[in-house]
């Protein structure tokens, strides 16, 4: 591809926490990582709430701004560190004082209110599990996830229960307690108490027992993009990496008013929505209104944003309404732009440094890995399109996988799986009640990603495409990405999903399905110009042979396309696992 590297950005103050990428990925050490934080005190192992509020709250920043919540009406609410070390020690003791067991499941079903935040850290403090759920998902999908967690706890409000839980909770027999925030009619709720008086008549003091480096401390279902969600497990000592990997990939600075758009029904809206900005001493920004284009330029101008971390499909949202709208803001707060979830298209990476002055960083991890994995930072040219390099202590590869048999690809530029060396903090502990299939995930002391990927001569990794997804036409080996960037290069075209049909001659041919930004007109004058730059850009064996116009392509709520839904219904087959789909209800 011919995008010029993006030098590393000159306007940044100060020294990027990451100063010397080559250095620091050779002496790096967990252990020095683990030092950064203090751990329980008297050496009672590590605790992910201690270090994010406790320790803050007994230091010097006590009252400094852990939360700033702005409210869909318009409220905006702060909470200080020594705020939110009161408010979870209530909570932790309320759920003490229902006779909870350590390592019992607690359950969020909430849009982003301070009592989500305050479930979170709260059950962490008192050796519990937090498990959130994205509020918009319907009875099913609650269900399957609750009754595969275990849930004894559900915290949520009466509409949302009565809506969502109500009908699916007779196929709930473990859940024990329902606290309700908000306004209280819970007469007719089984083990329901109010979230308030609970917590109100709670001490504001707590002491975290003892906790095991290895204690089971989250529980995160994946995002459902090629089947069926699975429940991810991770333990206390994740902080380490969600810690470091703040600072170094995010460039997370105490003090930094960061904004973290994912929810935390998703991995990232918990490991960077809440735990890594604490670590570090930020101000953490939770917005409880959906995305609207004019409102987070309004966040991003109003509340002085420092740090953004944000999603391709966000900002392949904003792109659609081009660079005149950020303009209208002043954005010169932010030092720090990334991007997660998705590939990012080089298009959208040089689309930052028009629209914000500042390019967008992508970085690649999964629910699995707990953290970000491998980043473009602050310190180092970017590369538009490609992920970056290894975070300091991961070792990332290629390999070419046989059966049980696993080889390292060491030639530069050859398309290949992801793995990673097992073993780092933040590493899932399992797939609940799947313990066959998070087997099947290691090979040779490796971790396989199931993502195909490469890695140039200089260390960058290159997304390529899920193995699930990845088309194989003519004897090549074409990745979805590639060609969906290709297509997005076109001023008409917002959003791009590409596919493999089964073909009898080539084995499957390269379908794309395009929804075009606004003012454009879908027609055959329209499609002849896609299909001849994607001819130009990628050469005939590459391009799609077939285009289809949609309003909007299918994605899961956390914003990615789901290319197996264009295929199954390509192809009239079942759509399997829907659960996590955009607007499926
Ligand atoms: P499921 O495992 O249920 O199919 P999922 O893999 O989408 O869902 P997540 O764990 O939320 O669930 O997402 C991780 C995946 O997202 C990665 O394996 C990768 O395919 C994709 N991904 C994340 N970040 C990036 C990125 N920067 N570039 C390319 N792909 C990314
Ligand atoms: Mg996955």
């Amino acid at each position: 591809m011919d995008w010029k590297p993006i030098k590393k950005h000159p306007g940044s103050e100060g020294e990027p926490r990451l100063a010397a990428y080559g250095d620091l990925a050779r002496d790096f050490s967990w252990n020095a990582a683990r030092a950064e934080l203090d751990g329980l005190p008297g050496g009672r192992g590590i605790n992910i709430a201690h270090e994010a509020i406790d320790r803050h709250a007994a230091g010097p920043h006590a009252d400094r701004t852990a939360i700033r919540w702005l409210s869909k009406n318009g409220l905006t609410r702060d909470f200080s560190y020594a705020e939110l070390a009161g408010l979870t020690a209530r909570f932790a003791n309320a759920l003490t004082g229902l006779g909870l067991d350590r390592g019992d499941r607690v359950f969020t079903l909430l849009g982003r209110v301070p009592e989500l935040y305050v479930t979170a850290l709260g059950s962490l403090k008192g050796g519990y599990v937090f498990s959130p759920l994205f509020s918009a998902f319907g009875p099913e999908p609650i269900q399957a996830r609750m009754s595969i967690g275990g849930a004894k706890v559900l915290v949520t409000t009466p509409q949302l229960y009565r809506r969502k839980v109500a009908p699916v909770r007779s196929a709930l027999p473990e859940l024990e307690h329902v606290l309700l925030v908000g306004e209280d009619e819970r007469e007719d709720i089984e083990g329901a108490a109010g979230f308030e008086d609970l917590t109100g008549a709670a001490s504001d003091r707590f002491e975290i027992p003892p906790t095991d480096p290895e204690d089971m401390a989250l529980l995160h279902f994946t995002s459902g993009t090629t089947g069926r969600p699975k429940g991810a497990i991770h333990v206390h000592q994740a902080v380490v990496a969600h810690h470091i990997t703040g600072q170094y990939a995010l460039d997370l600075r105490a003090g930094d008013i960061f904004w973290c758009t994912a929810d935390p029904g998703w991995v990232t809206g918990t490991s960077y929505g809440i735990i890594s900005p604490l670590t570090n001493g930020a101000t953490v920004i939770v917005d409880e209104e959906e995305f609207d284009a004019e409102r987070w330029y309004g966040v991003l101008q109003a509340q002085r944003v420092t740090v953004w971390y944000t999603a391709p499909t966000a900002v392949r949202m904003l792109m659609k309404l081009g660079v005149e709208a950020p303009r209208r803001f002043d954005l010169s707060a932010l030092r720090f732009v990334s991007s997660v979830g998705e590939p990012l298209n080089p298009e959208g990476v040089v689309w930052g440094v028009e629209a914000l002055g500042l390019p967008i960083h992508d970085n690649w991890w999964q629910t699995e890995t707990g953290g970000i994995m491998i980043a473009n930072y602050a310190s180092m040219d970017i590369r538009p399109g490609s992920m970056g390099r290894p975070m300091p202590g991961i070792e990332a590869a290629i390999i070419e996988r046989t059966d049980d048999t696993v080889k390292v690809i060491d030639e530069p530029d050859t398309d290949g799986e992801l793995v990673l060396k097992a073993g780092w903090p933040s590493m899932f502990r399992g797939y609940l009640d799947e313990e066959e299939r998070y087997r099947k995930c290691f090979a040779d002391g490796w971790y396989l990603t199931g993502d195909l990927a490469r890695r140039d001569k200089d260390g960058y990794f290159w997304f390529v495409g899920r193995a699930d997804d990845v088309i194989k036409s003519a004897g090549h080996l074409i990745g979805p990405f590639e060609v969906e960037s290709a297509l997005m290069e076109h001023e008409a075209v917002a959003e791009a999903g590409v596919i493999g049909k089964p073909d009898p001659v080539i084995g499957e041919s390269v379908k794309a399905f395009v929804a075009l930004k606004p003012g454009f007109t879908p027609d055959d004058a329209l499609r002849r110009s896609l299909l001849g730059h994607a001819r130009k850009r990628l050469g005939a064996a590459v391009a799609p042979r077939e285009i289809e116009f949609l309003p909007g392509l299918p994605k899961t709520r956390s914003g990615k396309i789901m290319r197996r839904l264009l295929k199954a219904r390509e192809l009239g087959l079942p759509e399997g696992d829907t659960s996590t789909l955009e607007n499926s209800q």
